[in-house]
């Protein structure tokens, strides 16, 4: 290790001696940090978009000063802007949840073609400005697991791939059987990654800068969701990017779980 915290303490022994205890803080204070990264960025998050709703409330509050178009415009960013908190609320929930682990994971059967019929339905009414080719190749497999955690991975995985995909992209979701056992993928033929940025990807709010600031909607939590909601399935999370070419981002699940 580089370094280590270590906490001193002196304690009494005896009348005339004392005891130097050592204790190795390291972890504690890692977990602490981290604790204190997150609450910050959970509160720059909200924070955002209540600023953007306070001006757009102040700005109301005289309204006949206001041209109708501009207040069209700032009803559709007040629906936006809360739109946002909302999402990023539900995420902050579905990570808590997936915080305590819980022993049920395979005792349940999935209809996977059922849960990804729903999504593709939700994946069309998302698409509807992008216009993407979507195509859904999904084979009739159940398998055991928990379905509230992989309807958050494959959700944020298309959910992502039409959003960063620029508009007419082609989108392919697919559950298959493979020699491993069952896979399920999502590629696009989007603007891909950049190297650098993926060993970071899965970290909690972090985002490529380009995206930070963008109107998409995103939170930075949708692959850290999908990271943890597949190893919960003793599962990985592979991706492969290339920039200006696309991404796939796939985990497979074992033949064991596999539902004959
Ligand atoms: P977000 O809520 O920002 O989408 P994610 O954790 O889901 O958060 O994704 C993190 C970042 O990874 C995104 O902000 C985006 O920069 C990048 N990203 C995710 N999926 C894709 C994709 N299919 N194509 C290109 N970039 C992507």
């Amino acid at each position: 290790r580089d370094s280590l915290d270590i906490e001193i303490r002196i304690m009494p022994y005896s009348e005339d001696q004392f005891l130097l205890v050592a204790r190795d803080v390291t972890q504690v204070k890692r977990l602490d940090s981290m604790r204190r990264e997150f609450v910050a960025n959970v509160s720059h998050e909200l924070k955002t978009p209540l600023t953007v709703l306070q001006g757009y409330l102040e700005m109301l509050e005289e309204p006949e000063q206001t041209p109708p178009a501009m207040l069209k415009k700032a009803v559709e960013n007040m629906n936006a802007q809360s739109d946002r908190m909302g999402n990023l609320v539900d995420q902050l929930l579905v990570l808590s949840r997936m915080e305590t682990p819980s022993d049920d994971v395979f005792d349940h059967e999935v209809n996977v073609p059922a849960l990804l019929e729903q999504l593709q339905t939700e994946a069309h009414r998302l698409n509807e400005q992008k216009q993407h080719k979507l195509q859904f190749n999904i084979d009739p497999i159940h398998i055991y697991g928990k379905e509230s955690l992989l309807r958050s991975a494959m959700q944020n995985l298309i959910t992502n791939a039409i959003r960063y995909t620029p508009e007419g992209g082609e989108i392919e979701v697919s559950w298959k059987e493979t020699s491993g056992g069952v896979e399920f993928s999502v590629t696009d033929n989007g603007k891909g990654i950049p190297a650098q940025h993926l060993p970071r990807l899965t970290e909690r709010f972090y985002r490529i800068d380009e995206d930070r600031n963008s109107a998409s909607g995103g939170t930075g939590l949708g692959l850290s969701i999908v990271k943890q909601a597949v190893e919960h399935h003793n599962a990985q999370l592979d991706i492969s990017s290339t920039p200006g070419k696309g991404s796939r981002f796939a985990f497979q699940l074992p033949h064991g779980l596999i539902k004959s």
